[in-house]
């Protein structure tokens, strides 16, 4: 957990100086979380500029801790096309190429950084690295909609409500060891229900799409 505060606060740290750059993609928004069972999670309220403790009772959530907490918000798409200048300024090639094992890579390379996520299962033959899948559905931004939800109750799918530029990004199912990369109808209908008795405004909102959420670029076929 120490090591896990320590990146926490590093990343909070990065984000604080990049929201002062214009157009970076970093905002500050209210995140509002539900610990409905206790969790570890507030141990980073003792970095973070701005929070409060909420009574959950007064939103008719009943849980063991509530609080209120400013939080970075990344705009993905804008802040890794300054990231990826920022490494070509620095005279980097890119090449997007599927390898099959490291040792496709030696002796090209002196050096490799081995960050293939959940694809170091089978890059590195490593049976520790597992997938936990989760589905989110992304709807239309009700006019007004600033503030984050989430609802933590363990050995439970997540629940999130993430207002982004655009549109929300509702959450979420934590499926262990789950492979398929197809959306279910199913998980999309217990998200909605889920987020709307949280969040009553996204009801209304219009589905924009549903998608299994992954940064991998191409879709792989369910295991
Ligand atoms: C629903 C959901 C919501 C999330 N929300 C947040 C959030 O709000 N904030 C947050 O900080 N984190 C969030 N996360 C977690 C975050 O997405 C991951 O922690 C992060 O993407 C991990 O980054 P990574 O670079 O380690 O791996 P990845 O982003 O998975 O990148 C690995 C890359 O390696 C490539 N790759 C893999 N194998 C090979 C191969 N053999 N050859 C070539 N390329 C390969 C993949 O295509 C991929 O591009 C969320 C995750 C989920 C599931």
């Amino acid at each position: 957990m120490d090591r896990v505060l320590h990146w926490a606060k590093q990343t909070y740290d990065e984000y604080n100086q990049a929201r002062s750059i214009p157009n970076s993609g970093v905002r500050f928004e209210e995140h509002l979380r539900f610990c409905i069972d206790p969790d570890d999670s507030a141990s980073v309220l003792q970095f973070v500029d701005e929070w409060q403790r909420v009574d959950g009772a007064n939103c008719g959530v009943a849980c063991a801790d509530a609080y209120l907490v400013t939080l970075p918000v990344i705009d993905v798409p804008v802040f890794m096309t300054r990231l990826k200048k920022q490494v070509a300024d620095s005279l980097a090639d890119f090449v997007i190429r599927e390898i099959a094992s490291p040792t496709e890579l030696f002796p090209e390379f002196d050096l490799v950084v081995n960050c293939t996520g959940v694809g170091a299962h089978h890059f590195a033959d490593d049976s520790d690295v597992f997938p936990i899948r989760s589905q989110v559905l992304r709807v239309s931004r009700p006019a007004g909609l600033h503030r984050s939800t989430r609802i933590y109750r363990k050995d439970d799918d997540f629940t999130l409500v993430l207002p982004r530029t655009n549109d929300v990004i509702l959450g979420g199912t934590t499926q262990e060891g789950d492979w398929d990369r197809r959306v279910r109808q199913t998980d999309s209908t217990a998200i909605l229900q889920r987020c709307g008795e949280v969040v009553p405004e996204i009801r209304e909102a219009e589905i924009l799409g549903a998608f299994e959420y992954s940064p991998m670029s191409e879709p792989t076929s369910a295991e």
